[in-house]
């Protein structure tokens, strides 16, 4: 396994990252019921790699470089940001990339946004069945797949190891430890909330707002992270992952219209929800400072 001899190096993807990471804009939303909100706006750093999954990708492309391979391989439903992401990196960075999808019925189908874009960049699709998607944890179903793409450096599902851990704590600047008590953010499988643990101050506390029911994200953090200063609530998932609500829409309209931030009902609408809401509900200190995350996410807005 060789690189292709225009392949950026891995100090070249390094700087490229750091160059977009530095100028992620803030947002001041002002005071709601005597509580102070920010929102870091992840969803500007670029229109395709917006996000959280900016920040996972870094370490894991060092990795693959680093190692030699020529493509990526990761896994995703048809409108998963991950997937839009790694599309848009592996163009980006000289690689080839697979994109396992959910979901056998789709080959044949016209391809909605995500998908069609994901192709135009490069990205070979291969569309699988459920059963088979849900074996991609398997050590027998992924030491497969290796034989299958040797040339191949494997991404899990959302993106989500150690090296994506280790990526999201970059999200938090030591402006952002300062600066406020507690730090929002929305959760899929939990990396990108136990990178902020990591990298934040125990005084803080970190609250993730899962996309899905049943706070199963919580052994994964643990994982990843001893540290206590954390929680994290379904109570605003709205039944589960991509399930939307009127009450949910009605309020993406009110929260872009009043402060010019567009959300997507999956993650963000319903982390921004549930805060707002935890506010009027007194659960804050008066004069908290409390920082939202925008994780992006955009790209699949339309469904
Ligand atoms: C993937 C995603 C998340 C969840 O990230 P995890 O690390 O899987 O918890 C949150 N918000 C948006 C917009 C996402 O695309």
């Amino acid at each position: 396994m060789s690189n292709p001899q225009s392949a950026p190096d891995t100090a070249h993807i390094l700087q490229r990252f750091q160059q977009i990471a530095q100028q992620i804009p803030y947002q001041d939303l002002g005071e709601i019921a005597g509580v102070q909100l920010g929102i870091k706006r992840l969803d500007c750093i670029h229109p395709q790699i917006s996000g959280n999954k900016f920040f996972k990708l870094k370490y894991n492309l060092v990795a693959a470089r680093a190692q030699g391979y020529r493509q990526l391989l990761t896994f995703g439903g048809a409108y998963s940001n991950h997937i839009a992401a790694t599309a848009y990196a592996a163009q980006l960075f000289g690689f080839d990339s697979i994109g396992i999808i959910r979901g056998e019925e789709l080959a044949e189908r016209p391809r909605n946004a995500t998908l069609h874009h994901a192709e135009q960049l490069g990205m070979s699709l291969n569309f699988v069945s459920r059963e088979n998607y849900r074996q991609k944890q398997q050590p027998s179903y992924m030491a497969q797949l290796q034989r299958h793409y040797p040339d191949a450096y494997i991404l899990p599902e959302g993106g989500s190891n150690l090296l994506a851990v280790q990526g999201c704590e970059e999200i938090l600047s030591a402006q952002d430890r300062e600066n406020y008590d507690v730090i929002c953010c929305a959760v899929g499988t939990g990396s990108t909330l136990a990178g902020l643990i990591r990298a934040s101050d125990t005084r803080q506390q970190v609250l993730g707002f899962s996309a899905l029911k049943g706070c199963f994200q919580a052994d994964s953090i643990q994982q990843y992270t001893r540290a206590q200063h954390w929680r994290l609530t379904d109570d605003y998932c709205g039944g589960g992952y991509a399930k939307s609500s009127t009450e949910l829409r009605a309020f993406m309209q009110d929260f872009e219209a009043r402060y010019q931030i567009p959300l997507e009902q999956v993650y963000t609408a319903k982390m921004c929800y549930g805060v707002i809401d935890l506010i009027q509900q007194g659960y804050f200190p008066t004069a908290s400072r409390i920082l939202l995350l925008h994780t992006g996410g955009l790209q699949g807005r339309n469904i």
